[in-house]
């Protein structure tokens, strides 16, 4: 018998990313990483740069997955995201600079830098360096 599947709709601000179905989703957010199911309690969390996996009936499909919010539904999550990129669409060489750029900024111990941006430019591109793994 399949498995109890939702649908799982991911938009942002230049295309309809992804528009299907799932038996589960895992992201991150703010309050950590979640994974949700069929019949999840209503809820709205806001994301946090992470890796993005969608299970459904052919197995997995994982992207990055970097701001926005998520609306969880009994029967559907939407993501309205600023960004989102599949494995195949992220220079990997790229992300390893943004990573290095702002591991040095966070360690770099100078007075003007904004830290709080760069621990998220940080994350941005240890979510694409994960994402990229997976494809
Ligand atoms: P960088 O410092 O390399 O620009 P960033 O994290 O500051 O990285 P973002 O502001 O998150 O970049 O993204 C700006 C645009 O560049 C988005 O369209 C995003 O998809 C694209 N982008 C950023 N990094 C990569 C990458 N490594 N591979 C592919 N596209 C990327």
């Amino acid at each position: 018998m399949a498995e109890k599947e939702f649908n799982v709709k991911i938009i942002t601000p230049d295309r309809i990313f992804y528009d299907g179905t799932a038996s589960m989703v895992e992201f991150n957010t703010t309050e950590g990483e979640i994974g949700v199911y069929p019949e999840h309690i209503p809820l709205t969390t806001i994301l946090s740069p992470g890796v993005l996996t969608i299970h459904d009936d052919s197995g997995l499909k994982t992207a990055a997955l970097h701001s926005g919010f998520a609306e969880i539904r009994e029967d559907r999550v939407t993501f309205l995201a600023e960004i989102a990129e599949w494995p195949d669409e992220i220079d990997v060489r790229r992300a390893e600079q943004a990573e290095k750029r702002a591991r040095e900024r966070l360690t770099g111990h100078k007075i003007d830098v904004d830290t709080a941006r760069a621990e998220l430019a940080l994350k941005r591109a240890l979510a694409r360096e994960s994402a990229s793994a997976k494809r």
